[in-house]
């Protein structure tokens, strides 16, 4: 995060834009429902852990806006997560909900840890005790988390275990959670639907700038669910993935990376430092380097009025949450950058989440390509409005993104009519 910006004022500055955008098609009345969350809760978890103490994390749950439906948002385990990010965070969710056309609110939640110092089985204590703290916030029709930084399929599972357990009952009726063990009624193709759709978005980018993938170049950064799936995908379409990095280092090479070389290395020693092909690299010299596509793929606030003007790109795929700042997202507009905007770009993965909380809802299963189909066919349908309304008024893709999406929960909100 850079200077005084923040998730969170990232985000009310965009809305604010969109409000001003929209001042003769919106009742200014309706505005006032989501200018603000709806609720913001604020809770203390004290796990025991393997040394035998007790530990105090801070968590928060934000549902922003319900008017779709139940919220919807990932939890977020970082040191640096606050209440404030979960609340920008929760109402990006509740415009990128809007825009792929599930009928979810936005939520969002986090705990105040770090993931890469717990092992296994603390965080998974961490992770239930949150489950046990959180369970008045969460359910099918209220609010159903799914993983986000620094958690996982794994957790998710954990999370319908425990509230399975509080329930007394083997399972949940409905769906608690998305992005769980396929096992426990997760659908194929979730962990994956993030950053295909994020490549799915990025090839019809570089088919409207006239650009074939097989040949491009790109720099992804991070490494985890987002940056490593999207990173696979090029390489596999051919594209040349030159440079990765994440928390503790960054690898480049201008003849393009062995990616699946490279997730074996990561998979073994928890990093992609110290990868044998290529060169170690600065993480933020790395989002510098010139390249066709960009993808941020980790933390918020990377792209900043402070290094905007430098980024080197021709698209940026926002693949991470509020990876540009509103000052950067200028600069990058000014310099002819196009920017797929988060709530378009990384949007796949709430899509997939839907189709698994209808399967669980209706006791079904799907089948793998049948998600991948369907993902794609929304990823393409959502990116060609949001290029043709960006077209047709001459702005940003964030601008279009964020018209049809505030909108669309505006339409919700006159539909249910007003309640005291
Ligand atoms: P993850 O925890 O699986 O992986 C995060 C990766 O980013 C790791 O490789 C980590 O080392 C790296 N990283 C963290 N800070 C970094 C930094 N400053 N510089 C370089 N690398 C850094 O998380 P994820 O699920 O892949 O999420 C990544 C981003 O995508 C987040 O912004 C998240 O909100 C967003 N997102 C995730 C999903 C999803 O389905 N998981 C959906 C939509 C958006």
């Amino acid at each position: 995060m850079a200077g005084t910006q923040s998730i969170l004022s990232d985000a009310k500055e965009n809305f604010e834009k969109t409000a001003a955008l929209l001042k003769d098609e919106v009742d200014g009345d309706l505005l006032l429902k989501i200018r603000l969350p709806k609720e913001r809760i604020e809770m203390r978890l004290t796990p025991q852990l393997s040394d035998r103490k007790i530990h105090v994390f801070p968590a928060f749950v934000v549902r922003h806006s319900d008017a779709l439906g139940p919220a919807k948002g990932g939890i977020r385990m970082t040191p640096e997560v606050s209440l404030d990010d979960v609340n920008g965070l929760a109402m990006e969710m509740t415009w990128k909900c809007a825009l792929i056309g599930v009928p979810f609110g936005g939520g969002k939640s986090g705990i105040v840890a770090d993931p890469y110092k717990l092992n296994q089985h603390d965080k998974e204590t961490l992770v239930r005790s949150f489950a046990r703290n959180a369970y008045r916030h969460i359910g099918p029709q209220v609010y159903v988390p799914a993983p986000d930084m620094g958690t996982d399929e794994a957790d998710m599972g954990y999370i319908k275990d425990t509230i399975s357990h509080s329930m007394g009952q083997a399972t949940t009726q409905g769906c608690y959670v998305t992005g769980k063990p396929v096992i426990l009624g997760g659908i194929p193709g979730r962990r994956e639907a993030t950053g295909h759709g994020v490549v799915i978005c990025i090839c019809q980018a570089l088919k409207m700038l006239g650009m074939e993938i097989e040949g491009a170049t790109a720099i992804v950064q991070g490494f985890g669910n987002v940056g490593e799936v999207a990173a696979r995908a090029l390489h596999e379409l051919g594209a040349r993935v030159m440079g990765v990095s994440d928390l503790f280092g960054a690898v480049y090479d201008p003849e393009g990376l062995d990616i699946p070389a490279l997730s074996g290395h990561a998979n073994r020693s928890g990093s992609v430092k110290g990868f044998s092909d290529g060169r170690e690299m600065d993480g933020q010299e790395l989002l510098e380097m010139p390249c066709d596509v960009l993808i941020p793929a980790a933390a918020g606030g990377q792209i900043t009025a402070a290094n905007a003007s430098r980024i080197a790109a021709k698209v940026v795929a926002e693949g991470a949450n509020s990876p540009t700042t509103p000052q950067a997202d200028e600069i990058l507009a000014d310099r002819d950058v196009l920017v797929i905007p988060d709530i378009l770009c990384n949007a796949g993965g709430v899509f997939v989440s839907y189709l698994e909380y209808a399967q669980e809802t209706q006791q079904e299963q799907m089948a793998v390509a049948r998600v991948e189909g369907r993902l794609r066919d929304r990823m393409i349908e959502r990116f060609d409005q949001v290029w043709s309304l960006a077209r047709e008024r001459k702005g940003r893709m964030r601008d279009a993104a964020m018209i049809l999406s505030v909108k669309t929960v505006c339409s919700a909100l006159t539909a249910r009519g007003y309640l005291p």
